[in-house]
């Protein structure tokens, strides 16, 4: 093909594929992207687009073209060499493996662990991210700052009974510092979950205007100890981890009734919810709550059929929840080449029949609303974060996007992300 000087400037390239779509409307079987470097010009059918003698043209026919994806619930620092414990039944043995390997971990080997989660998620074609930064947290920010990911840093912390107060202190402190948002990620704040951060720590957090997220009604255990401060995570706090004493209160209620005071004046992102109860569907909906569902992460500790027979993931997006996917940590996969929610996307599909649609949404858009990231990084558009093409087969569009979500393989960057 000749291309002049002028052409090559622009490295302008029009990619011809079986089809395209984003989860706001664009949609086009065959489909057509015109792109200048790493913007996008226009998206449509070809006939759309029309002719454009100056773009070089790149010939995919057995590709869809998607938008990067967003994995609102990473753990990166968990991505580490070695030999870390798979998720399993046992909870409490889990998280005490996975603190004795943290505590041993250096900060070279942490930012080391870091790089390869950034590494792992471009690999399975994620443009943006909320990853909880459980070690190293200002050097995670910086990491993440460094690639070419967008998102949310969330600084995660734990404090209960007369620990609380200092927890406090170092949010605010963090709260106050800077810079809050450069290179595409803004730093938030994760009071770890309610059985290891006290009512003052989740109260500190609803007033302090950073981005929030925590996990919450993820396991029985959890739901026990906040009812009737008893059962394994009791043991695993007092006995294992040593920060149960006289000091802490049990609330004697449901974590989520105990909660919902700072779920309704903060702005909470939270994770799993696994195990709530129907009449938490409307509370959470009136908290404006967001919720990121892992569903294999909640596959891998047992929260799936027969144990929890439905996720109330459908209910709680039927009363207009917003709700997003995330992968959680590596430790929690099948798939060690890559941290992709397109894997999640496909359990849903292959496992619980979702619509397709459905599950881009919750994949894109939904995620950057729980992100509060501008939706044009997820639309097809001068402001996509990237262009991902995975290999289908289908004479529609809707037949093509189920062709991807029924296979295995990973997807590619043709714009931004992780693009050569
Ligand atoms: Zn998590």
């Amino acid at each position: 093909m000749s291309r002049t000087s002028g052409e090559l400037a622009h490295n302008r390239r029009m990619i011809l594929a079986a089809g395209v779509i984003d989860a706001t409307g664009m949609a086009a079987c065959p489909g057509a992207v015109l792109v200048e470097g790493d913007q996008i010009l226009a998206a449509g059918s070809p006939e759309q687009i029309g002719s454009v003698p100056s773009a070089e043209l790149v010939q995919m026919p057995e590709m869809l073209l998607l938008p990067g994806l967003v994995n609102a619930h990473a753990h990166l620092d968990l991505s580490g060499d070695g030999v870390w414990p798979a998720a399993g039944n046992d909870f409490r043995g889990w998280v005490g493996q996975v603190r004795a390997l943290r505590a041993a971990q250096t900060p070279a080997l942490c930012k080391q662990a870091v790089q390869r989660g950034i590494e792992l998620s471009l690999a399975g074609g994620t443009s943006c991210i909320g990853d909880i930064a459980g070690h190293s947290p200002m050097a995670t920010a910086k990491a993440l700052r460094e690639s070419s990911l967008r998102g949310v840093s969330f600084q995660e912390v734990f404090g209960l009974g007369d620990r609380q107060n200092a927890t406090v202190d170092r949010m605010r402190a963090m709260a106050e510092g800077g810079p809050l948002e450069a290179q595409g990620i803004r730093l938030g704040l994760s009071p770890h979950a309610p059985y290891s951060c006290g009512p003052a720590v989740f109260g500190a957090a609803a007033e302090c205007g950073l981005p929030l997220t925590t996990h919450l009604a993820e396991t029985p255990a959890e739901i026990e100890l906040s009812v009737s401060g008893t059962g394994s995570l009791r043991d695993m706090l007092e006995r294992d981890i040593g920060v149960w004493d006289t000091s802490v209160d049990v609330p004697h209620a449901h974590p989520i009734d105990a909660l919902i005071g700072s779920l309704d004046r903060g702005q909470f992102l939270c994770a799993h919810l696994n195990w709530i109860e129907p009449r938490h569907v409307d509370m959470l909906a009136a908290s404006d709550v967001r919720v990121v569902y892992c569903p294999r992460a909640s596959a891998a500790f047992g929260h799936c059929p027969p144990m929890l027979p439905s996720h109330p993931w459908r209910r709680l997006h039927d009363a207009g929840v917003t709700v997003c996917l995330g992968t959680d940590s590596l430790l929690c996969l099948d798939t060690p080449d890559r941290l992709s929610v397109l894997d999640d996307m496909r359990l849903l599909f292959q496992r619980d029949g979702v619509d397709a649609r459905l599950l881009l949404s919750m994949a894109t858009t939904h995620g950057a609303s729980a992100l509060d990231l501008d939706h044009d990084l997820v639309r097809f558009g001068p402001g996509l974060a990237g262009v991902l093409a995975c290999r289908a087969e289908g004479n529609t569009i809707d037949t093509l996007l189920a062709d991807v979500l029924g296979r295995d393989d990973a997807p590619q960057w043709v714009v931004g992300g992780g693009a050569a």
